[in-house]
């Protein structure tokens, strides 16, 4: 009797995770679907697009904020949507290396100085005040097209 209770149960417990993965099937397959629309939606507005290049384990690792988010929600796999759909259309697509600081360089004046992660405003001595990630996205384009015109 006590193996049939066993077994009931372990049969229970699979039903359950074949219910379960097909949620999670279902949730990647919108979430996919979501990712096609927006890489294929940037692709066809610009004509150069740059991005950095996280560090994917880093982040999961690392506990940024959203960090175990932004790997699920499956950045890398966007990039690379957005590389091949790119040059399907004779455009460009540039990594910029993740070490380059893009969020420590005012990109008005060149200085350099060190932010925390919970510093959300990039305030430089020369003046500029603006949002953290609205600067570093400037220096990433600005990086992107140098190297762009270095190859
Ligand atoms: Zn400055």
């Amino acid at each position: 009797a006590r193996s049939k209770k066993n077994e009931t149960k372990s049969s229970n417990y699979f039903k359950q995770m074949r219910k379960v993965n097909r949620i999670y099937r279902k949730i990647a397959n919108q979430r996919l679907d979501s990712l096609h629309k927006k890489s294929t939606e940037i692709a066809n507005q610009y004509d150069i697009v740059c991005v950095e290049d996280l560090d994917m384990k880093a982040i999961g690792n690392k506990g940024f904020g959203n960090g175990k988010a932004t790997f699920d929600n499956g950045y890398g796999m966007f990039l690379n949507m957005l590389d091949y759909k790119l040059k399907e259309r004779g455009k460009y697509f540039v990594k910029v290396d993740k070490w380059y600081p893009s969020s420590q360089i005012c990109h008005c004046c060149g200085s350099v100085k060190k932010l925390d992660l919970k510093d959300r405003v990039y305030t430089c001595d020369c003046g500029y005040t603006g949002d953290r990630d609205h600067n570093a996205a400037i220096n990433i384009l600005t990086e992107g097209l140098r190297i762009l015109q270095s190859l």
